[in-house]
């Protein structure tokens, strides 16, 4: 039995705490809490969890100061939980190292969606990035990272280099935001202009080619103000 999954809730609100408590136990999760940022550092140090759900606004200290922390000696998953206006803080935690977001108010299965996809990633990195080497596979869309090569429904798309530098670093991380500025430090380089227009560019043109209708599209999606998340790669293995 102590192969359970084990899930930390830093969070100070006591009916949000407990509704997740009580929606990740009934899955099966062994679940620890805290109600504040101190509490939760020592919580997430003495019991090494497999994933902390982080309140940001905590009566003690804010949680992008323990996402700071984290980061200096974990990579567990760390998903922030956030208010709907705050979309500044949502972007800054994901570039301090947050994995993903989640909205106040949620429901219960957009939560253990998230957590799903975060402990996959993490799982998929623990097991030598076999990620990269595996293609992406969803709903038609495939593709091959190592022979840069991308088919939609068995028929080539042809991407410019910068278009697939995209679009590999959203199918690498598919199913988790990754923010407009992660992004272009990734495809452009660290010392790139952080103007968005340049990125809007690209994914328009990539759009065009990947999406049956760009306007509503179904692989790649707008996270306003934050970023962009690719459909999870729902493929075999
Ligand atoms: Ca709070």
């Amino acid at each position: 039995m102590s192969t359970k999954i084990q899930i930390a809730v830093i969070e100070d609100e006591k009916n949000i705490r407990n509704f997740m408590a009580t929606t990740l136990s009934a899955q099966g999760y062994k679940v620890s809490t805290a109600v504040d940022a101190a509490a939760g550092l020592s919580l997430a140090t003495s019991s090494c969890p497999d994933l902390i759900l982080l309140d940001l606004g905590l009566p003690d200290r804010d949680g992008i100061e323990i996402i700071r922390e984290i980061r200096t000696w974990a990579s567990i998953p760390i998903i922030v939980i956030s208010a709907r206006t705050q979309e500044k803080e949502k972007v800054l935690a994901l570039d301090t190292g947050a994995d993903d977001y989640i909205t106040k108010p949620f429901g219960p299965s957009e939560l253990l969606a998230r957590i799903r996809t975060a402990l996959r990633h993490s799982n998929r990195l623990r097991t030598h990035s076999l990620l990269n080497q595996r293609p992406y596979q969803a709903d038609g869309l495939v593709i091959d990272f190592e022979k840069h090569l991308i088919t939609l429904d068995g028929s080539e798309i042809h991407l410019t280099q910068v278009e697939f530098k995209i679009v590999a670093l959203l199918a690498q991380n598919s199913g988790r935001v990754i923010t407009y500025d992660s992004i272009i430090s990734k495809v452009w380089g660290p010392y790139a202009d952080d103007n968005n227009r340049i990125l809007r560019v690209n994914m328009a043109n990539i759009r065009r080619k990947l999406e049956k209708n760009p306007a509503d599209p179904h692989y790649i999606f707008t996270e306003i103000g934050i970023g962009y998340r690719m459909l999870e790669d729902n493929g075999a293995g």
